[in-house]
């Protein structure tokens, strides 16, 4: 499980502990399931399958 404290953006969907996305500054949501670590972008297929094109920790459904 991950830490409740996470929240995740609507719109990226990258965890953070913060009200507002730091990327993209969209209000965060706690109803989120799902976790995706992307450590090196540019190998991680799944990265590419969900679009992701940063380093991060996000979400893989938010409501
Ligand atoms: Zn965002």
């Amino acid at each position: 499980m991950p830490q409740v404290s996470l929240r995740a953006c609507k719109t990226c969907l990258m965890l953070t502990e913060a009200d507002k996305c730091p990327r993209c500054g969209t209000p965060t949501t706690r109803d989120w399931q799902g976790y995706l670590i992307v450590v090196d972008h540019t190998k991680s297929e799944i990265a590419k399958m969900n679009g992701r094109n940063e380093n991060g920790r996000y979400a893989l459904r938010v409501r």
